[in-house]
């Protein structure tokens, strides 16, 4: 009798103060506690996109790739974007990075999923999700890596073994939000390393985070793998900025 009753006191809580009551888009309150994120702000924020970069998948206005990709050669193979990051996205990746809303980001991660097998079969032949590193420093002040908790529910929903230890940062890199692109660049310059080549060697990898803005962080990482010689690296971002 006790537990029924406190599973009916506690579903009742759970309906008024789920984790996180308010949606991170528009903060209004979420009446339905089976959202994250209100179906207004959904609706919006996951229109799909008209025309994407072949290379990068980051939203871009026609063509075939976006002008990060056709001014660079940088060295992964492809990514997938969930959705753009603009006004309406920004508040929901800072909640995730800033915010501790570790659900927002597992339940985001789970949709990336998805999305990644309707736009692509590059699932097919990864071995192995890596998150991208936050420096250790950094990984105590915050408490968690939202990259990780989005490797995490891809590695669930698609039964690709995740390892968030092989991929290290090694340099604490000052943020790279203000930065220009040449700055990012010279700012990140050998500041990812392998643990453990034999984990990499000969794999197909995929990356995980939740922005990918000029690509200077992915594309050092994928710089690093395939220098101790993984095979393909792609990414998957919930996020990604127009250029
Ligand atoms: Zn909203
Ligand atoms: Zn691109």
């Amino acid at each position: 009798m006790k537990t029924i009753f406190s599973k009916l006191s506690n579903k009742f809580l759970h309906a008024f103060y789920p984790s996180c009551p308010y949606c991170p888009s528009c903060g209004k309150i979420l009446l339905d506690d089976t959202h994250v994120i209100c179906v207004k702000c959904a609706k919006i924020i996951f229109t799909q996109q008209k025309y994407t970069c072949k290379i990068c998948g980051r939203s871009i206005k026609g063509g075939e790739v976006c002008n990060i990709c056709y001014e660079n050669k940088y060295s992964y193979d492809r990514g997938i974007s969930l959705f753009v990051y603009d006004r309406h996205t920004a508040p929901i990746i800072y909640s995730i990075k800033y915010s501790n809303n570790i659900e927002l980001a597992q339940r985001l991660g789970s949709l990336l999923y998805y999305d990644i097998c309707r736009k692509s079969d590059i699932l097919s032949y990864c071995d192995i999700i890596l998150p991208v590193p936050l420096h250790k420093e950094r990984l105590e002040t915050r408490g968690y890596n939202q990259a990780e908790i989005i490797a995490s529910a891809l590695s669930e929903e698609s039964g690709i073994r995740i390892n968030s230890n092989v991929l290290i940062k090694t340099k604490a890199t000052a943020d790279q939000i203000g930065l220009k692109k040449s700055q990012r660049e010279q700012n990140l310059k050998e500041s990812f390393d392998i643990t453990d080549y034999s984990v990499v060697r000969n794999k197909n990898i995929m990356l995980t985070d939740d922005v990918l803005t000029t690509g200077a962080t992915i594309n050092a990482c994928s710089e690093a793998l395939k220098k101790h010689g993984a095979n393909m690296v792609f990414f998957a971002v919930l996020a990604s900025k127009t250029y």
